[in-house]
């Protein structure tokens, strides 16, 4: 079924389309949803709270501001912001000096299925009239604690590098190139987008990350015209795999973006860069092509869920990923978050005790477009330590 092709020279209309279909939603992998409104305390939280509250607390967090330790099984635990960053901007640098990271691959169990597993969606959030809809992420929660204490393990070494490294309290993380193959599956003219469109798109991931030491380069286009992959493809089925397989190009240090129109609301998923030895053909991410800039996806139509997938591929977890528990999202300047925010609220506070509020301007939460425009100096570090280690970036 993989009629793809390579022809990236002309302009296509971008098909007019509707965006929110059926929404039979099947999180066969343990997606974390943020349902709209209502939905959002109960089948949110939840889905937070049983997350990684079980990792264990000694795994090597640089976590200096003694912030308080969080013991399996407690429900919720006020995780505190690392003191180790400075209160100053990152400040990317262009040299590659060499860090201290271990080469050492890391052999891991089978891939974690996420907690999300088993959760019921709403009712109401499979319901037509969904309106507005919420950020509906698919990336598959990992599980493994092995890769999540190599991940912070790592992290901590790259942050010791790089304090070791600045200057007046600045930490300089390298700026990296990232090569981009865009694969566009369509139907017909239905989300067939114009070179533009996606130039627009990669325009909008250079700003996003400028100041956290990534760019992206396009270098090649393929568009598949393919209404089973367009309309089919989610996270974890079959046509998933059949696509990619057909289309994914490159090794470890290059970003395969393919847009389809999803069948289950979806926005979007990725893979994590640890996962890729396990399983590299499976690497890239997948969004739904409304959601580029001036896409049909109302408030998540400014290119904003290809920045948040990406940093998934980089190495993020979402920022409320374990609720309010150590380690939360194993970044320690993002500020504890219980569940995913839905739209762009002036105020919001879900973990009470650490006087900071959630991080909903965060790239990593699940804000409406417009909402969202920055990381940390901690997320920074995270990607740059992960992505050299296992995408040698
Ligand atoms: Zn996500």
């Amino acid at each position: 079924m993989g009629n793809a092709t390579s022809v990236n020279t002309t302009s296509k209309p971008k098909g007019n389309h509707t965006e929110v279909t059926s929404a039979q939603s099947t999180p066969t992998k343990g997606s974390l949803a943020g349902p709209s409104t209502a939905q959002n305390g109960t089948h949110a939280g939840s889905a937070g709270e049983g997350t990684s509250k079980q990792a264990s607390a000694s795994a090597g967090e640089a976590n200096q501001s003694g912030a308080v330790t969080s013991k399996k099984g407690e429900e919720k635990k006020d995780r505190k912001i690392d003191s180790a960053f400075p209160k100053v901007p990152l400040k990317v640098v262009h040299d590659n000096a060499n860090s201290s990271l271990s080469s050492k691959k890391h052999s891991s169990a089978s891939k974690g299925k996420g907690d999300g597993d088993g959760l019921t969606v709403p009712t109401a959030w499979n319901a037509a009239s969904l309106i507005p809809r919420t950020r509906f992420c698919g990336t598959v929660e990992n599980t493994n604690k092995t890769k999540d204490e190599m991940s912070r393990k790592l992290t901590k070494e790259r942050l010791h590098v790089l304090k070791k490294q600045s200057k007046n309290g600045v930490l300089a993380v390298q700026k990296k190139n990232v090569d981009v193959v865009f694969h566009v599956t369509h139907d017909g003219n239905d989300g067939n987008v114009s070179d533009s469109t996606i130039s627009d798109q990669i325009k909008e991931m250079n700003q996003a990350y400028a100041n956290y030491g990534f760019s992206f380069t396009l270098t090649n286009t393929t568009r598949s015209d393919n209404k089973t992959w367009f309309h089919g493809v989610t996270s974890g089925n079959s046509l998933e795999t059949d696509m990619k397989k057909a289309l994914r190009v490159g090794d470890a240090s290059i970003l395969n973006l393919y847009t389809v129109k999803f069948p289950d609301n979806l926005l979007g998923f990725s893979t994590f860069p640890f996962d890729y030895d396990d399983a590299p053909n499976s690497d890239g991410v997948v969004f739904l092509y409304s959601t580029m800039p001036g896409g049909d996806a109302q408030g998540y139509n400014q290119g904003k869920t290809a920045v948040h997938e990406v940093g998934h591929w980089l190495g993020l977890y979402h920022t409320f990923q374990g609720g309010c528990a150590d380690p939360g999202d194993s970044v320690d300047d993002t500020p504890p978050q219980a569940e995913p925010t839905s739209g762009c609220p002036t105020k919001k506070d879900t973990c009470t005790g650490d006087s900071l509020p959630d991080p909903i301007h965060n790239y990593m939460d699940y804000s409406s477009d417009p909402c969202l425009n920055q990381f940390t100096q901690g997320q920074a570090v995270r990607m740059d330590a992960l992505t050299s280690h296992y995408r040698k970036l």
